[in-house]
């Protein structure tokens, strides 16, 4: 993906992000992530159905590649499964470790893939990603 397009994708989501604001819905499953490498504090609220995830709800205080990366975070994984979820999710993770990935899969994630080249941002981009996993790893203990 073109370097300019990347930063209007997460510049957009920056200034105005999706799915920011929480519901405090019983309803939904809750974690709070921080990053102390950086300002970034972050709520997460997910609400799974029928195995699908119905909704992710994220807010806090952040900086541009958090909130940016938190937005689209909620944008690609809202629809899914849980295992599509964990599949992304690990791609994610993946990606931003220098490992292989498949390309395809990320949607506009992908704007993340250079993001390795700067460790002090890298925790900024997968703090949101990291409150998925945690999220979905308490629903997975709680099911045994
Ligand atoms: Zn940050």
């Amino acid at each position: 993906m073109d370097n300019n397009i990347k930063r209007e994708i997460i510049l957009e989501n920056y200034q105005n992000p999706k799915n920011k604001g929480l519901l405090n819905d019983d309803s939904y499953l809750k974690t709070n992530m921080n990053n102390e490498s950086c300002i970034d504090e972050l709520n997460l609220e997910v609400k799974i159905e029928d195995d699908i995830i119905k909704d992710i709800r994220f807010d806090g205080e952040a900086c541009a590649i958090c909130i940016s990366s938190a937005s689209i975070m909620t944008t690609t994984l809202i629809g899914k499964t849980v295992k599509e979820a964990e599949t992304i999710l690990e791609n994610f993770l993946n990606m931003l470790d220098e490992k292989p990935y498949d390309k395809e899969i990320l949607e506009e994630a992908i704007v993340y893939d250079d993001i390795y080249k700067n460790p002090n941002r890298k925790k900024c981009a997968l703090l949101s990603w990291w409150g998925i996993e945690k999220i979905l790893n308490q629903l997975k203990a709680n099911e045994k």
